[in-house]
């Protein structure tokens, strides 16, 4: 696949920081313009021997100059093959699991991301694939969950939605490939900034591009990207092509317009989500604050091998007083956004359980925090007003 700009092949060598802020060095042949164009065109038409005049693009549904740069920055971003762009998170998951053999296996961790979870159980009510599930808080339990099972694929996400549990990618990588499975890591909260599984020894890496990879809440997205563009990744290259959940092509230019301060955000929202993490930690209206930067986090160990240049800028509040103590809490914000989703360069609070609804294991008293690049003296000050009315 060309694309990145059609100029990227010098762009392999570069850090992540440069390929971001270039858009991979682009710059357009035909105008000398720096910045990507939009090309809406949904058909591409063929020479006089009626070849195609650019191989790589003959259809939209197939294939798009602009969905190609966004794929080509990304897939250098990780370090993968190949990249896919999908029309959400969701149907770029849905595509790897429906790629499976009928009836496989996949292994998933309990506490993960609901969405991605109630996806799962919906394909296993028809058959489609089964599923079991693993405590990430606990250790050994993803090779006694893999076990002796024929298992087609293990689906991790690190750090975890909304403990922020950490799991270990370069064991999970051998426990999957020790039972010949493949291993996919949901890394939407690390970023390629924080971590790149694919260097951990993960075969696929799928992100909700809705999050920080776009980072202003205005595009749905997601995304696919693979260590090697072999058989499977053709199937699922087949599976977006005929099931046509492609990326509208203005959604593909938003997001390589996000991914130019991908580093700068994530790196903002990490140091401010410590900041808040290390003054609320202890505080009198809290039973504890969940993030994977602090000492007292049950993955802290893990999370400082394997992240690289901060912790990511989600974490939890368990507020003092149970459900309705942290849902007085939220209603209270003044600068934090009441809102659910993640990622954003606004902050928002979310009551995690109100979201998930009845089938929820989520605390009741937990407040799952999205930390933007506001002033982070702001910040904290709006959660001590808010937690002033906790009790
Ligand atoms: C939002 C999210 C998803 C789902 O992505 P959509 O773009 O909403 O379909 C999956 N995993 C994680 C961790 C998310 O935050």
């Amino acid at each position: 696949m060309t694309g990145g700009g059609r100029k990227g092949e010098t762009t392999a060598a570069r850090r992540g920081e440069t390929i971001a802020a270039q858009a991979g060095h682009f710059i357009d042949p035909a105008s000398g313009a720096v910045t990507p164009p939009i090309q809406p065109s949904v058909t591409f038409a063929r020479d006089a021997d009626y070849a195609l005049i650019d191989p790589d693009f003959n259809y939209g549904r197939a294939n798009n100059p602009t969905t190609a740069t966004a794929e080509a920055l990304l897939a250098s971003l990780e370090g993968a093959e190949a990249a896919l762009l999908f029309a959400s998170g969701l149907a770029a998951a849905s595509a790897l699991f429906a790629t499976l053999p009928q009836g496989a296996r996949v292994v998933a961790p309990r506490v993960m991301y609901q969405g991605t979870l109630s996806r799962i159980k919906q394909m296993a009510e028809t058959g489609q694939i089964e599923y079991a599930l693993f405590d990430a808080t606990e250790a050994g339990a993803l090779e006694q969950t893999v076990g002796t099972a024929e298992t087609a694929l293990v689906w991790i996400e690190s750090p975890c939605n909304p403990t922020w549990d950490v799991i270990d990618i370069a064991a999970a990588a051998r426990t999957a490939h020790d039972a010949g499975a493949r291993l996919a890591v949901d890394s939407t909260v690390a970023t390629p900034v924080l971590t790149r599984p694919l260097d951990l020894g993960a075969d696929v890496v799928f992100h909700s591009a809705t999050k920080y990879l776009n980072g202003h809440s205005d595009v749905l997205a997601g995304v696919l990207v693979s260590a090697k563009a072999d058989d499977a990744w053709q199937r699922i290259s087949d599976a977006r092509w005929l099931g046509g959940a492609v990326l509208g092509v203005f959604e593909a230019w938003l997001l390589i317009r996000g991914l130019r301060t991908l580093f700068l955000r994530v790196r903002r929202a990490s140091e401010s989500a410590l900041a808040i993490a290390r003054h609320f930690e202890g505080h009198k209206k809290l039973d504890a604050v969940l993030y994977p930067g602090l000492a007292s986090h049950p993955g802290h160990a893990i999370a400082a091998r394997q992240m690289t240049g901060g912790f990511g800028g989600m974490l939890s509040l368990l507020v003092t007083g149970g459900r309705e103590a942290a849902v007085r809490t939220a209603s209270r914000a003044e600068i934090f956004l009441p809102a659910t989703s993640l990622g954003g360069v606004e902050s928002l609070v979310e009551h995690r359980a109100t979201i998930e609804g009845l089938e929820s294991d989520v605390p009741e008293n937990l407040l799952r925090l999205s930390v933007g690049i506001e002033d982070v003296g702001e910040l904290i000050a709006d959660l001590e007003h808010m937690l002033s009315g906790a009790s």
